[in-house]
């Protein structure tokens, strides 16, 4: 048998948690870093590092893999892990891509492109309309918002973690906005190409996890709820989603397996869809947005409902194409949670923190994992993106799953460098969450005047409330009527007990 070398062109939690896949299938690893980054995490975990002069340096990439005798590249996700030229210049040198083709990241990794694609194949899509702002006249703009419909979201064709995004509401603002964003995506994204899409009021995010043999068939690995957004980025990722109808559920899936036998496509990727949500709670229709040509930050909550190991599949696939069986799937077993961990700070914005990590605690037990990207005296600095770990729970129920969250959260400890843990905490601890009745506007409307103190204070009161009948003052009940309720405390008495 060939033996491989493999290196992950990217860093931090996922370098990490490609390494492990690795490390588990006897493949020895190579790590890359740039100048600045040379105490992080992940290079410690990989068998040789090298010096590479950028992350989205292919050619600096390319020569050190070879250089090195690396067989393997896994691009991770963000910086090349979606763009074409970067799987072609490793499938040129002859290195095995761990992801689809270019030719299919070109077909379906262009939002627009993948709306056609989705269309042809009578999956449905929200109303939108392809723009051209240098030649299209003011009639032809205008009778592209009457197709779609006002609010209408504006979004670049090459846009990307929620960016590039601008919701208007009327006609008159149209010409103007779209003029803007035309020039941000350009100067953000390199391609100012734009389209307008129907904004839904309230939507629910929910993706399906699917994986391809590169000829033509594939299993789908169940669904996401992503909802939990905060300015469109995710923020709390779940499996299955809750409250979902068996027909939303099953079209999802038929959708998305459409895309993979008609693309043949190869490795793992994410079809992205939003939910409409009546006011009633009822779901009226789903919609496809886009497909991500990638593995997804949120894959382990499917890996612990499927029992999958997703870089293990994305190995066997790259290092045996001819002989490679999909998986056996078998129904999805209790519920998982994720929470983004990111170095910033809630009280101010959510601007990056930045410093030296001097202690870190991580809880373990029955179904807990961490996936990290950083280490006690790792410097942080504002250069990289600020998610610096993933803290993700599975149990037999939702319920379980939403209170060992809780639990994960109050014993991780990061200092040295601010987080959001705080925030991630008190969204753990909110009753709509609890339920699994939220839309991607939830965390923007609900957690918009965020205080980490005053909400952890409130949590904790609140847990001590629950735990404890000693504090009750004798023969009072609630303001609410309710037995306990927290203005029947003295809270300074019960704010040293909770500190005991
Ligand atoms: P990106 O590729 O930048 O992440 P997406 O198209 O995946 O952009 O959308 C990201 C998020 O933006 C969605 O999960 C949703 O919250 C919101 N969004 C996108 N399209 C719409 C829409 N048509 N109506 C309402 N919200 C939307």
């Amino acid at each position: 048998m060939k033996k491989h070398k493999l290196m992950v062109a990217n860093r931090s939690e996922i370098a990490c948690r490609v390494f492990q896949a690795a490390f588990e299938m006897g493949i020895p690893t190579l790590a890359i870093f740039v100048k600045g980054d040379e105490d992080a995490r992940h290079l410690t975990l990989a068998d040789e590092i090298a010096e590479v002069e950028g992350y989205l340096d292919v050619e600096s990439i390319l020569s050190v893999a070879k250089g090195r005798g690396v067989t393997l590249i896994h691009p991770g996700y963000g910086f090349l892990s979606e763009r074409p030229h970067f799987a072609k210049a490793v499938i040129d040198a002859g290195i095995g891509f761990l992801g689809p083709l270019p030719e299919t990241m070109e077909a379906l990794g262009g939002k627009i492109a993948a709306k056609e694609i989705a269309e042809k194949l009578s999956i449905p899509t929200v109303p939108w309309a392809k723009l051209d702002m240098a030649k299209s006249s003011d009639a032809e703009l205008k009778a592209a918002a009457d197709r779609v419909g006002f609010p209408i979201l504006i979004k670049a064709h090459a846009g990307g973690g929620g960016k590039g995004m601008r919701r208007v509401e009327a006609f008159s603002e149209l010409k103007m906005q779209a003029e803007s964003a035309a020039r941000e995506a350009l100067s953000s994204f390199g391609d100012g190409t734009l389209f307008f899409e129907r904004y839904l009021q309230n939507p629910r995010h929910i993706e399906v996890q699917i994986f391809g043999d590169g000829k033509g068939r594939g299993v789908h690995l169940y669904e996401r709820e992503c909802s939990l957004q905060r300015r469109h980025q995710k923020v709390w990722e779940e499996a299955p989603a809750p409250n979902l109808p068996e027909t939303v559920r099953s079209g999802l899936f038929e959708s998305a397996l459409k895309l993979v036998e008609y693309t043949k496509y190869r490795s793992a990727g994410t079809v992205e869809f939003l939910v409409e949500v009546l006011p009633d709670g009822s779901i009226k229709e789903f919609f496809f947005i886009e497909m991500n040509t990638r593995l997804q930050v949120e894959h382990p909550v499917t890996e612990a409902i499927t029992g999958i190991d997703l870089v293990h599949e994305q190995i066997r696939l790259a290092t045996g194409f001819d002989s490679y069986r999909l998986p056996d799937v078998v129904p999805p077993r209790g519920h998982a949670i994720e929470v983004r961990v990111c170095a910033e700070d809630p009280s101010q914005d959510f601007i990056p923190c930045t410093g030296t990590i001097d202690h870190l605690i991580f809880p373990s037990g029955p179904g807990i994992r961490v996936d990290r990207g950083i280490e006690v005296g790792q410097r942080l600095g504002t250069q990289f993106d600020s998610l610096c770990a993933k803290l993700i729970v599975h149990s037999s129920t939702r319920d379980l799953a939403v209170k060992k969250m809780q639990y994960v959260l109050r014993e991780t400890v990061i200092s040295g460098v601010g987080s959001n843990l705080g925030y991630l905490s008190a969204i753990s601890h909110n009753p709509n969450v609890a339920q699994g009745r939220v839309s991607t506007l939830f965390l923007d409307q609900s957690f918009k005047d965020f205080h980490p103190n005053a909400t952890m204070d409130a949590i904790l009161l609140s847990e001590a409330f629950e735990k404890s009948e000693v504090f009750r003052e004798p023969g009072t009940q609630g303001a609410s009527g309710e037995p306990g309720s927290p203005s029947s405390w003295n809270s300074s008495t019960l704010w040293e007990q909770v500190k005991l």
